[in-house]
């Protein structure tokens, strides 16, 4: 909806408020050049509810007179034209009957605007007093445009409301995609149209934005501006990060009107009790005024309490994760040590049978694929069973434990020494060939004999047989079975020998043919 249409509804629509006859006239009446005093002190004292009230906030500790002050003729010569206008203008805007109506929080919204005129007032004090007065009305109704929307558009409004509250959106910009015209223009429009000044009319129409306001008039300028930093301080009571408001309210103070920060400060720590009188004076019920220094202290403490929850999730985050990542380093340890479980025997920390498989099939594909030599070797340990059982079978436990000690401390680190089954061993030793085998076949068979095996307090001498056999891969065809059984039988060889020697298989054909 285009913004003109929305005015032109609002203009006709019932919930405009109106603007009470001797206001009206007053305006009319100080538009005029020629308007004396006694003109609008005449027009004003018809009034007589409203020339008490007058009356009432003149004498109060709000203006501060010390003679006491009993005509309105009296109020007029000492405040001047404009300031009259003004009072009388947020007078008959702030009287019971024009705030109690509608949906909008009528109360709330009068408070706010009280509250934004006091500080408007007093930040006009500070740089021009003359002004003051007008400053005040000005941020009494710079928000009047919300209060006509709310009553013309009441559900539309309820959901800008809505919509503000969830997120930090510019208010005119909701206002103008959910009802068609934002509050600013309405509210200066409406104004404009009952015939204010225009001292009056801009700072409704550039509270929210007082660069654009383009007077050559410095002091419109000037009230758009200490309008625009009384809304901003006053956006403290309701936002969730009061701070933010005050420090932003401070920056543009200075840079706007000059004013630093110890008058700044003291406006800040004081402003709330003002409020409070300010509302008494013209009958304002506004509840209790919190200090800004109260909001921003609850406010803190509400934040350190977030802050607080935060750090202690954020521990309780680090506790898991460490927990994790130990319980992580632990499985690992444990799956590397079933893993070693499934392929180390118990008894003698050799490699077991699976693994040997395991292994040999991996070489014996490896040398295929390189054309690798290969060799393996079958290790039996002579008369075993008499060891046993001359010294039984704890003693035989030790010395196998230390049978393999021996074996693999002679080895090189890639070969494979693993228990084969009872007292049988294989090494499987990659890239060697026939004689290099036989060597370290011989080489383990005398690091055996040499060795006395301790077991209690008996020293037992040992040796052991060994079955040779070296694969060239360019002609193999023999599978793993195969090739252990050509070790075996190389082992058996050995043991019908005598015993406590290597043999190296060699004759294959004679090993078939019987
Ligand atoms: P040979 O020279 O012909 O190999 O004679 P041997 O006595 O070594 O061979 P045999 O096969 O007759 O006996 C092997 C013995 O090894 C029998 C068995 O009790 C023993 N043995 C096998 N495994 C273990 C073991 O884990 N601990 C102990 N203490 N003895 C074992
Ligand atoms: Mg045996
Ligand atoms: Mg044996």
């Amino acid at each position: 909806m285009d913004q003109e249409v929305v005015l032109k509804n609002v203009l006709q629509s019932e919930a405009l408020p109106t603007l009470s006859t001797v206001a009206s006239r007053l305006i009319t009446l100080t538009a005029r050049e020629d308007a004396t005093i006694s003109n609008i002190a005449e027009l004003v004292s018809k009034d007589i509810s409203l020339s008490a009230k007058i009356l009432k906030v003149v004498n109060s500790a709000f203006y501060g007179f010390s003679q006491s002050i009993v005509t309105i003729q009296q109020a007029a010569s000492i405040l001047g034209i404009n300031a009259i206008r003004s009072l009388v203008l947020s007078i008959s805007f702030l009287q019971p009957q024009g705030r109690q109506q509608g949906d909008m929080d009528f109360i709330r919204f009068w408070g706010q605007s009280l509250r934004e005129a006091v500080i408007a007032r007093r930040l006009m004090a500070a740089v021009n007093p003359e002004m003051a007065e007008e400053a005040f009305v000005a941020g009494l109704l710079q928000n009047l445009g919300m209060l006509i929307l709310a009553r013309a558009y009441p559900e539309e409004y309820s959901q800008v409301e809505e919509a503000l509250h969830k997120e930090p959106l510019e208010r005119e910009q909701v206002e103008l995609r959910l009802i068609g015209a934002d509050h600013t223009y309405i509210g200066s429009q409406v104004v404009s149209h009952w015939g204010f000044p225009e001292t009056l009319i801009l700072p409704l129409r550039y509270h929210a934005n007082p660069q654009a306001c383009d007077s050559a008039d410095a002091e419109h300028k000037r009230l758009c501006q200490v309008v625009h930093l009384a809304e901003l301080l006053s956006l403290v009571y309701s936002c969730p990060d009061p701070q933010q408001y005050v420090d932003l309210f401070k920056e543009r103070a200075g840079q706007m009107l000059g004013l630093d920060e110890v008058i700044l400060d003291e406006l800040i720590e004081t402003i709330h009790e003002e409020v409070a009188q300010v509302a008494d004076f013209f009958d304002v019920k506004i509840g209790e005024q919190k200090s800004l220094f109260e909001i921003l202290q609850i406010a803190n403490a509400e934040l350190s309490v977030l802050n607080l929850s935060y750090e202690e999730m954020n521990r309780a985050l680090v506790e898991k994760s460490v927990k994790l990542e130990m319980l992580t380093a632990e499985l690992k340890k444990k799956n590397q040590l079933l893993e070693q479980l499934a392929n180390v025997d118990g008894l003698t920390q050799a490699y077991n049978h699976r693994y040997f498989q395991n292994f040999l099939d991996q070489e014996i594909n490896r040398s295929k694929r390189h054309g690798h030599r290969l060799a393996l070797i079958l290790v039996d340990i002579d008369h075993f069973k008499k060891l046993n059982d001359s010294f039984g079978h704890q003693a035989g436990d030790e010395v196998l434990r230390q049978f393999c000690n021996v074996c693999r401390g002679a080895l090189r680190e890639y070969d494979l020494f693993a228990r084969y089954g009872g007292e049988e061993f294989a090494v499987v030793l990659p890239e060697t060939d026939s004689d290099s085998a036989e060597k370290v076949a011989e080489k383990l068979r005398q690091v055996i004999i040499r060795h006395e095996f301790r077991h209690g307090c008996h020293i037992s001498r040992v040796s052991a047989s060994f079955g040779v056999y070296a694969l060239s891969p360019a002609n193999e065809p023999y599978s793993k079975s195969e090739i252990i059984g050509f070790a075996d039988h190389a082992l058996l060889q050995a043991k019908k020998r005598g015993r406590n020697q290597v043999v190296s298989f060699s004759n294959k054909k004679k090993w078939f043919g019987r």
